[in-house]
């Protein structure tokens, strides 16, 4: 009898399992249709080329920015979108971002789109062909910036364009944020919250760069997903530094400088942070697992309970998604003696980390400190931040990027996500609980990994979409 009861049960609890599998399904909604009307492709990807040309490359030493190419920038901004100009407000703000602010008539909390107009450099990388020559050839646009984040301003301004000529207003105030100091850390998308707040102003939503329409980096799920991030990991830089009294080379010393930094560096490399799956990422394991097939399906059904096998599942399945479930830790810089033959009076590691949602800077040096386990090296934090707050997932504001992902890219998940770098957006973050980081663009593999890097382009294809992303957003604020 008492077997026969646990049978029963277990019975029961197997099909309560397969059942919920059975209903881990995507949502069958139809997607709305593209709003590509009054963009043209070609022309967008014209200018787009034309804004690549101008090497708008920024520094953390002010000295070396290019002041006129910026100047430049903003000039031809003005007669490439010439109705945008004259239709919405524009301010610059500190050394040349921009705000504009496009009149709704409406008192309802604007809709904020940012990109930004600095660029990463080159030197260093090997470019298949001059990274500021903006060569359109066979549907492509090559060049730095094509994508981060000339790419995404373009889309925004050819759909902001396309919608004044069409006469529209839209139903909400919406301000566009383009910082000219994103990628050193500036002050540009700052002094933009700041306008906002000392205004009394306080966004309804906010849209900056970060995830894109991607394909293949979610386990079993091999077609497009449209990665939307709610939240972005903390930056920390540390130097981990070793000293010695130093001397010559021909009679060292038994565990100097280098060494005992070598050491730290192979035990933080040994000992990597735990992985966890935060509900950001359990969100997106939800949406996305939805598309994989049974067996996957299986799995990521029930993943609520199965947390430290999906966290472990993820760290192993790519770079990328290693760094959602964990905070990484990269070494870059290396320095020791300056001379050949001169033992290191210092020596020096420099440590960038990713702070994952849920830990802290200083939560994150004092694990470093235990793993480490050394008292002669000494931890300098250089800067950092925490991980930014989570925005919201169950409101119209995401219902509506989601919307517009999806009347663009119909095949595609969208999903929630975390941004493993940083972006302007977080300074939003600190006042608007709806601050999502989506670039509407599809990338290959490829085309991610030129991020940053060599022969960075984008199809006109995508920035066609991209601009229609933007389109569907306006119209239906
Ligand atoms: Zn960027």
């Amino acid at each position: 009898m008492r077997r026969a009861l646990l049978a029963a049960a277990g019975g029961t609890a197997v099909s309560a399992a397969a059942r919920r599998v059975a209903r881990f399904r995507p949502p069958e909604v139809t997607p709305d249709p593209a709003d590509l009307d009054g963009l043209d492709a070609d022309a967008a990807a014209e200018r787009l080329a034309e804004l690549v040309r101008i090497p708008t490359i920024s520094s953390r030493d002010p000295g070396e920015v290019d002041t006129a190419a910026f100047e430049a920038f903003r000039q031809r901004l003005t007669e490439l979108y010439p109705r945008t100009h004259g239709a919405l407000d524009r301010e610059v703000l500190g050394d040349g971002a921009l705000l504009y602010r496009w009149r709704s008539g409406s008192d309802e909390p604007p809709l904020v789109l940012m990109a930004h107009y600095d660029v990463v450099p080159v030197a260093g990388q090997e470019w298949s062909r001059d990274p500021f020559s903006g060569q359109l050839e066979d549907g492509v646009v090559h060049g730095r910036g094509a994508i981060d984040d000339k790419g995404a301003l373009v889309a925004i301004l050819e759909a902001v364009e396309s919608l004044v000529v069409a006469g529209f207003t839209p139903a909400r105030d919406v301000y566009l944020s383009f910082g000219n100091d994103e990628e050193v850390f500036g002050v540009g998308a700052q002094l933009a919250v700041e306008t906002l707040t000392s205004r009394g102003i306080r966004p309804w939503a906010v849209l900056d760069e970060g995830g894109a329409v991607v394909s293949g980096i979610f386990p079993g799920v091999p077609g497009p997903a449209a990665v939307v991030g709610l939240a972005e990991k903390g930056v920390l830089d540390v130097e981990l530094i070793t000293t010695d009294a130093g001397g010559h080379a021909s009679t060292p010393v038994r565990g100097g400088a280098p060494a005992r930094l070598a050491r730290a560096i192979l035990r933080i490399e040994d000992n990597p942070f735990p992985a966890r799956l935060h509900d950001v990422v359990l969100g997106m394991v939800d949406a996305l697992g939805r598309h994989a097939p049974v067996g996957y399906r299986a799995v990521f059904a029930h993943a609520a309970y199965l947390r430290p096998a999906l966290a472990a599942l993820l760290s192993r399945a790519s770079r990328e998604a290693n760094a959602l479930v964990r905070t990484t830790v990269a070494i870059t810089r290396l320095e020791g003696s300056q001379a050949a033959n001169v033992l290191a009076t210092r020596a020096l590691a420099h440590a960038n980390i990713r702070i994952a949602l849920g830990e802290t800077v200083a939560s994150t040096v004092e694990r470093l400190r235990r793993v480490i386990d050394d008292p002669t090296v000494e931890l300098q934090v250089v800067s950092g931040n925490d991980p930014s707050p989570v925005s919201r997932a169950d409101n119209e504001a995401f219902a509506l990027v989601n919307a517009a992902a999806r009347s663009v890219y119909p095949d595609a998940a969208v999903a929630p996500y975390v941004m493993v770098q940083a972006s302007d957006a977080r300074h939003f973050s600190q006042v608007c609980d709806s601050v999502y980081r989506f670039m509407p663009f599809d990338l290959s593999k490829r085309e991610l990994a030129a991020l940053h890097a060599a022969d960075e382009r984008i199809s006109v294809a995508a920035l066609h979409r991209g601009a229609g992303f933007y389109r569907y957003l306006l119209r239906h604020v």
